[in-house]
């Protein structure tokens, strides 16, 4: 008995400790499920002891505690919370017990957003808001009024046809856009970051000074009636909520109403996909039953009525503690930190690893090895380290040093100038190899038929390829060594990789997985260039003439060409006969050698119009100079236009543009 004892008194420490750091100080050290954990556990052994239960208890309280610092509010009925399930069984078994209850007559349900924020209740007499309070510990709450009158979706006098005295319930919350905007700022002010939404939100109700709050940009949603004076003559819940809009109170549009349980499931289904794409953050649904009369039948447990419930998503935060960091690199040869975690269950999955990005979210977060980390999984995306628990370091914690050589091949790495990235440009590296072949002969690539990752695999295992420039010395002889390739195989292999020889140069470009080029600026550097040899002679200020792509990313591709590995592996190329096309053959020379830079509004998409230019022969840039022939201005005005006065460049207008390209 002294054990069990022990571990009651240890557990409602624990809850108490964890209910000031929740309600108190907004930095909570644990995830709500592990909260719920040891809720459950205490709740567990004092239903087993019933000897050892004490009113003190935190499983005899409501909720939270009333902060001091602020009036207390007695409620004039208490906000008591709900009680959650978290299946369809779970709700089944609800309905069928409530059902029971009131002896199996009609029963209607309503199904509303379970918002992620801090319950609140306002006051409105006369249709003047008197009062905003925080729910509290159920039964008496904070004074926040001056707060909640920061809130614009909380209207301040009423419309339409208000009651005389009216209150109600609702959750005040933080958009996730909003949110991630806060944390930037705390980010750049050196302060410690909240660890979700509504953290933040509960933060800002706290704070003292509402022009504070005001700035924080809360937002709010009514979803139940406490005391209405005089009665209302409404019968459900449903017409309640028409009425609360009808009075110019914001009511969540992804409300439901069901007769049955089957079209109820389905919309949990469908709405716990659609959730992650809402701007504010949902755990769950909340079930009501409609008829408002069935209430007073149905009453309510200690701490939470029976005509409603609480259905529960998968948690998608837990915290964990952040054991090592392990570079990775990618295909296109760019290092990325991932976490490996202390293993946490989260959402039906043990999480072990998590993605870092890059390490400028390492220096946002604050990171050090050995810190207790926040850790979010959403939907079927990657974990995410999210955010660090500053109250839990011990001064033990380790500096993320970036690495200066690639764990996989030990070549020095490079890092671009806006220190996001760290890559490593190593052609041969084989950490990137595999990938990159499989990436060079893919679709959208080179597109060889018959390359495929097991192709792949088997040539790189048997060293039959040692960069992608050897695919084209490949021969059926060899091809016929390997157990995965019979003669027509091989032969459809080959004969994909010859199509393959002229490809279009911005497929070509593509396929090489140069540092920080996607499809879109492999079109960019193909079209400005027109060939792979000028490419290839073109000097960093060549690139960063290129419009739209950037000086961060010209300076990394200049590098890339003039990298040792890519000028062997592209002579390489041309030595077996890989001889890129030019995306566009000019259709007319009209244009030949003429040099265009646009500038300003322009009636057609600003890249058709490049298309046009070199389609006849003639060239863009991004900047104006002395070797330009036409600055094409939408407007009269900006730094192209008056350098171009400067310069005496021809300036033309969009009309004249095109009549030059349709002139004969
Ligand atoms: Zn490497």
């Amino acid at each position: 008995m002294v054990r069990v004892s022990e571990r009651i008194n240890f557990l409602r420490d624990e809850i108490r400790r964890h209910n000031k750091l929740y309600y108190a100080q907004d930095q909570p050290e644990i995830s709500d499920s592990e909260y719920d954990a040891l809720y459950a556990e205490l709740k567990k052994l004092e239903k087993e002891n019933s000897s050892l239960i004490t009113s003190d208890s935190p499983t005899r309280r409501v909720g939270g505690e009333a902060m001091p610092s602020f009036k207390s509010i007695r409620h004039k009925t208490p906000m008591l919370s709900l009680e959650n399930t978290y299946s369809g069984d779970d709700i089944k078994t609800w309905i069928e017990r409530n059902r029971k209850l009131v002896s199996g007559g009609g029963v209607s349900f309503v199904v509303e957003p379970k918002i992620d924020g801090i319950g609140i209740s306002l006051t409105y007499e006369k249709g003047v808001l008197i009062l905003g309070a925080t729910r509290g510990d159920g039964v008496t709450g904070d004074d926040v009024t001056s707060n909640i009158k920061t809130i614009k979706s909380i209207p301040l006098v009423l419309s339409g046809n208000f009651p005389e005295y009216l209150e109600v319930r609702g959750e005040v919350y933080m958009s996730r856009s909003s949110f991630s905007a806060l944390n930037d700022e705390r980010t750049r002010a050196g302060e410690a970051l909240f660890a979700n939404p509504r953290n933040a939100a509960a933060g800002t109700m706290k704070l003292l000074d509402p022009a504070k709050a005001a700035e924080r940009n809360l937002d709010c949603f009514i979803y139940q009636a406490g005391v209405i004076a005089p009665k209302t003559s409404l019968k459900t819940h449903w017409e309640m909520l028409e009425y609360f809009k009808t009075l110019g109170l914001r009511v969540n549009s992804n409300i439901r109403k069901f007769d049955s349980i089957s079209g109820m499931l389905k919309f949990f289904e469908e709405f716990a996909n659609k959730r992650e794409a809402l701007d504010y953050e949902v755990d769950g649904l909340v079930i009501k039953i409609n008829e408002i009369e069935l209430y007073d039948v149905l009453g309510s447990t200690l701490k939470a009525p029976r005509w409603a419930c609480a259905y529960k998503f998968p948690a998608v935060q837990a915290s964990s503690v952040l054991q090592s960091v392990d570079m990775q690199v990618g295909r296109t040869g760019v290092v990325t930190p991932v976490a490996n975690l202390k293993p946490v269950h989260l959402g039906g999955v043990v999480i072990k690893r998590a993605t870092l990005h890059n390490f400028d979210e390492i220096a946002r977060l604050g990171l050090k090895i050995h810190d207790s980390v926040w850790v979010e999984r959403r939907g079927e995306v990657i974990p995410k380290v999210t955010g660090v628990i500053v109250s839990k370091r011990t001064g033990q914690e380790e500096e993320i040093v970036e690495p200066e050589i690639c764990p996989a091949c030990g070549s020095v790495l490079y890092k671009d100038d806006e220190n996001v990235r760290i890559v490593c440009t190593n052609s041969f590296c084989p950490a990137q190899l595999e990938r990159g072949v499989a990436h060079f002969a893919s679709r959208k690539a080179m597109d060889i038929e018959g390359l495929g990752e097991k192709a792949v695999q088997a040539l790189l295992v048997n060293s039959m390829i040692k960069d992608v420039s050897d695919i084209y010395a490949l021969t059926e002889k060899e091809l016929l060594l390997l157990p995965l390739f019979k003669e027509k195989k091989a032969a459809k292999l080959l004969e994909g990789i010859d199509k393959s020889r002229n490809r279009p140069l911005s497929k070509f470009l593509f396929a090489m997985g140069i540092p920080f080029s996607g499809e879109k600026v492999c079109r960019l550097v193909s079209r400005h260039f027109g060939s792979l040899e000028k490419i290839m002679s073109a000097d960093e200020s060549a690139f960063e003439e290129i419009e739209g792509l950037g000086d961060v990313r010209a300076k990394a591709i200049a590098r890339y060409f003039s990298l040792p590995g890519t000028k062997t592996i592209l002579a390489k190329m041309k030595l077996r006969r890989v001889a890129p096309e030019s995306d566009s053959a000019p259709v007319s020379d009209k244009l030949a050698g003429k040099i265009f830079v646009f500038t300003g509004k322009s009636p057609m998409p600003r890249e058709k119009a490049q298309e046009l230019v070199m389609a006849m022969g003639g060239k863009t840039s991004g900047s104006v100079s002395e070797k330009t022939d036409f600055v094409v201005a939408g407007d009269k005005s900006g730094a192209k236009y008056k350098t171009a006065l400067k310069l005496g460049v021809n300036v033309i207008d969009f009309e004249e543009f095109l009549k030059m390209t349709k002139e004969n």
